[in-house]
């Protein structure tokens, strides 16, 4: 899940933890990183490395902006579209009006972060 850097330094304060144990820098995009004992989210309290199991994220209330508007993503054509890869998608709605700004906004912030580096 790609954060702003303003999303790091929130988790960084209100957990503890040092920016390097939960996110890493992929391709220029500051991303949360997976547990690789259970592929999931760091933040996410699951004992399972199945990738549909019941879990918790544990940072809930400060979650990133991509997480709360998960699973709701771009399209190639920059159109806010339910996540073909979320094993829940059939229990969400069609993407609310507004949906594509938001997500649009997210990406312009996460991309302009990246190449200022
Ligand atoms: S909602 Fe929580 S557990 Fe899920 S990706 Fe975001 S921070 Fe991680």
């Amino acid at each position: 899940m790609p954060i702003t850097k303003a999303e790091a330094a929130r988790l960084a304060r209100r957990t503890g933890m040092n920016e390097a144990d939960f996110a890493v820098v992929n391709d220029g995009v500051l991303t949360l990183l997976n547990n690789a004992e259970t592929r999931a989210c760091v933040f996410l309290l699951t004992d399972s490395a199945n990738a549909n199991a019941e879990g918790l994220c544990s940072v809930y209330e400060i979650r990133p902006k991509g997480c709360q508007t998960y699973p709701y993503v771009l399209n190639d054509h920059d159109q806010a579209v339910l996540d073909e890869g979320c094993p829940h998608r059939a229990q969400f709605p069609p993407p609310p009006e507004g949906t594509d700004a938001v997500l649009l906004n997210l990406e312009e912030r996460i991309v302009r972060e990246g190449s200022a580096d």
